[in-house]
């Protein structure tokens, strides 16, 4: 069937130069920033080559991983070893291996001993002591991006956004799913995003 031969060589060509790439293309379990909210991340975050990003809780790494196909260094750090298994696994078979530390241990305990970044993802483990500890290590000019998923860290990010400023943006996502016969929109829950400059 040259229809599904043609159509199969074209997937095959490589990756796309956009980010918010398909979940599937990471190893993971079911912790993964999905991929509409991934882009909307590195959209924040706003890679550029040679830059390091400290990537928290970094979970499958795909924050990282889309970081460093834009040319820069992350150090994603995973309070949970069986997912910094996942990290090492994904960078590896983007051929990213050589751009991307993996760290498997807590933040703030394992901020000791790093060099500072251009940038800050935090996806996960958020509160204000963590936040205090991270904010405290940065220089100047720093972007930091936090996304939140439960009440209470976006109370936090609420908090934080009125004490430093930046943008606060909630987004819900719905996709289009099976109801009987029709069709009807799930929606995911919502996530906020603050992002800032130190
Ligand atoms: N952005 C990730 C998903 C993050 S899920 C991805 O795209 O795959 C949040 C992760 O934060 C979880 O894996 C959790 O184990 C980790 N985590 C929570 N608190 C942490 C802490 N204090 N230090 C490091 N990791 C932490």
């Amino acid at each position: 069937n040259l229809v599904a031969v043609a159509l199969e060589a074209r997937g095959a060509q490589g990756i796309p130069r956009s980010s918010g790439l398909a979940d599937d293309r990471f190893v993971h379990d079911g912790q993964i920033t999905k991929r509409p909210v991934r882009a909307l991340a590195l959209s924040a975050l706003a890679p550029r080559a040679g830059e390091r990003l400290w990537d928290i809780g970094a979970g499958s790494g795909s924050i990282s991983v889309e970081w460093a196909l834009c040319g820069g260094t992350a150090v994603a750090i995973e309070a949970r070893q069986d997912r910094a298994v996942n990290i090492r696994s994904n960078a590896a078979s983007f051929g990213l291996a050589h751009r991307i530390t993996v760290i498997a241990g807590t933040v703030p305990e394992a901020l000791a001993a790093l060099e500072v970044p251009d940038a800050v993802f935090v996806g996960g483990g958020l509160d204000a002591e963590m936040f205090d500890a991270v904010w405290s290590r940065l220089l100047p000019g720093t972007r930091v991006v936090a996304h939140a998923v439960t009440i209470e860290t976006e109370a936090l990010l609420g908090e934080l956004h009125q004490r430093h400023g930046g943008e606060l943006m909630r987004v819900e996502i719905a996709h289009a799913g099976p109801l009987g016969r029709y069709r009807s929109w799930e929606t995911a829950r919502p996530v906020v995003q603050w992002s800032a400059v130190r």
